[in-house]
C-alpha cells in the first residue's frame, strides 16, 4: 500500500485566491478605469476652471459636469466592483465629451485633438466587436455635426479640409488600434486555451485519464470543507488491485496497463455522476462519495467490488480478471481528510489480511 503522505489543508483556500486568466483580464480592466478616471478628472476639471476664470462658460460647465461624472463613476466603482457599469460609466463620460467638442470646436477647433483617446480606451474596454460599434457611431454622429449646415445649428465653423483630415485620420487610427487590439486579443485566447489544457494535463493521470493524486487530494479538502458546512457526512474507499504483481508478471506489463485502465474505467461507471476517483498511486485508487454514510458506502463498495470481479479484461487473446480490495472510512465532524485515509488505509490492510477481494471497514487497531 502507499506510504501515506499529509495533506496540505491550506489547498482549498490556495485554489479559491489562484487568479485566473480571466480574473487578471478583469484586474486589467478595473486599473485602467482608475487610471482614466483620475487622469480624465484631473484634465477635466483644470480645464473646466481655466475655462471658468476666462469666461469660456459653456465649455466650464460642460467640462465641470464631466468631471464630476467621472469622480462618480470611479466611487461607484470603488463602492461596488461593477467593472462592467464603469466601463460604460467611463465610455459613456469620454463619447459625451468627444461629442461636446466636437460641436464647441474648443480653443481654435483644437478640440476635435481630445476625441482620438477615446479610441484605444473604448476598444480596450469592449473589445473589438462593440467597441467599433460605439466609435463608428461616434464618428457617424461627429460627421454629421460637423457637415450640418450652420444656419440650421450652431456648432464650430470646420475647413472642409479639416473635417476631411479629422474623419481619415480618425478612422485610419481606429483601424490600426483595431489591429493591435485583435491580435492581443487572439494572443489572450492561445494563452487562456494552453493555459486550460495545462491545468487539466496537471490534474489528470496519464495512463489512466481519470484524477491523478494531486486533483483528488484537492477535491478531497473540498469535500471536507462542503460536508462540513452542510453538516453532511462523507465517504472515501482506498482500492487496491489484488495480487496486481502477479498480473504483469504473468501476462506482462502491458497487460499490466490495460487491466489498470479497464478497473479504473469500470469503477467510474459504476459510480454516481456525484462520486470522484482518481488514481492514488500504482495500482491504487480513491473514491470519494459525497453524502453517503457508512452503510450506503458498504453498499457502493461492494458493487463495485462485484462488478470489477465479473469483468473480463480482454488482452491480446488472452483473457485476465482482476478482483479489488476496498477499506472503507466515513468523515466525522471531529477529524481531517488525511485521518480518513489513514482509517481507510487501516481497512484496506485488513481486507487484504482477511483473504482479498472483499470491502473492510474494520479499523485494526496498532
Ligand atoms: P496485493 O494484493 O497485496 O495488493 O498484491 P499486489 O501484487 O497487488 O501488490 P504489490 O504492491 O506487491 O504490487 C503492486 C504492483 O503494481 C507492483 C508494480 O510494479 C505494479 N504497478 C504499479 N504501477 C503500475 C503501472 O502503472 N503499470 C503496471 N503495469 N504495473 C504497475
Ligand atoms: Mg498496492
Ligand atoms: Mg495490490
Amino acid at each position: 500500500m502507499t506510504p501515506l503522505t499529509l495533506l496540505p489543508h491550506n489547498i482549498y483556500r490556495r485554489i479559491i485566491y489562484q487568479l485566473s486568466l480571466e480574473d487578471i483580464e478583469i484586474r486589467r480592466k478595473i486599473i485602467l478605469i482608475y487610471l482614466f478616471s483620475s487622469i480624465g478628472f484631473g484634465f477635466l476639471f483644470v480645464f473646466g476652471i481655466s475655462a471658468l476664470l476666462n469666461d469660456r462658460n459653456t465649455i466650464a460647465t460642460a467640462t465641470l459636469t464631466a468631471s464630476a461624472v467621472t469622480l462618480i463613476n470611479f466611487i461607484l466603482l470603488l463602492a461596488t466592483s461593477n467593472h462592467a457599469r464603469a466601463s460604460y460609466g467611463v465610455s459613456l463620460i469620454i463619447i459625451s465629451v468627444s461629442l461636446f467638442l466636437v460641436i464647441n470646436g474648443g480653443v481654435s477647433n483644437t478640440g476635435l485633438l481630445w476625441t482620438y483617446s477615446a479610441i484605444p480606451l473604448v476598444l480596450f474596454l469592449h473589445g473589438h466587436t462593440r467597441g467599433t460599434a460605439l466609435l463608428v457611431l461616434f464618428l457617424l454622429a461627429s460627421a454629421l455635426i460637423m457637415y450640418i449646415p450652420n444656419d440650421m445649428y450652431a456648432h464650430a465653423n470646420y475647413p472642409t479640409a479639416l473635417k476631411i483630415r479629422y474623419i481619415a485620420s480618425y478612422i485610419a487610427l481606429l483601424l490600426m488600434t483595431l489591429v493591435y487590439e485583435y491580435i492581443a486579443h487572439q494572443t489572450y485566447e492561445r494563452w487562456r486555451k494552453l493555459s486550460d489544457l495545462f491545468a487539466a494535463q496537471a490534474r489528470t493521470d496519464v495512463l489512466t485519464g481519470i484524477s491523478n493524486r494531486r486533483d483528488i487530494v484537492e477535491k478531497i479538502n473540498y469535500e471536507n470543507v462542503r460536508a462540513k458546512r452542510r453538516g453532511e457526512q462523507y465517504s472515501i474507499l482506498l482500492i487496491d488491485i489484488d495480487h496486481f504483481k502477479k498480473i504483469n508478471d504473468q501476462y506482462g506489463h502491458d497487460a499490466g496497463d490495460v487491466t489498470l485502465i479497464t478497473v479504473a474505467n469500470t469503477i467510474s461507471n459504476a459510480l454516481f455522476q456525484r462520486d470522484l476517483i482518481g488514481r492514488w498511486g500504482g495500482e491504487e485508487f480513491l473514491v470519494i462519495l459525497p453524502d453517503t454514510n457508512p452503510d450506503n458506502a458498504a453498499q457502493a463498495a461492494d458493487k463495485i467490488r462485484t462488478i470489477v470481479s465479473e469483468t473480463v479484461i480482454e488482452y491480446a487473446d488472452q483473457q485476465i480478471t482482476a478482483t479489488i480490495s476496498i477499506g472503507l472510512a466515513t468523515s466525522d465532524e471531529n477529524y481531517t481528510p488525511d485521518i480518513y485515509i489513514k482509517v481507510a488505509d487501516n481497512c484496506l490492510y485488513n481486507a487484504k489480511a482477511r483473504g482479498r477481494n472483499r470491502v473492510s471497514s474494520i479499523f485494526l487497531a496498532d
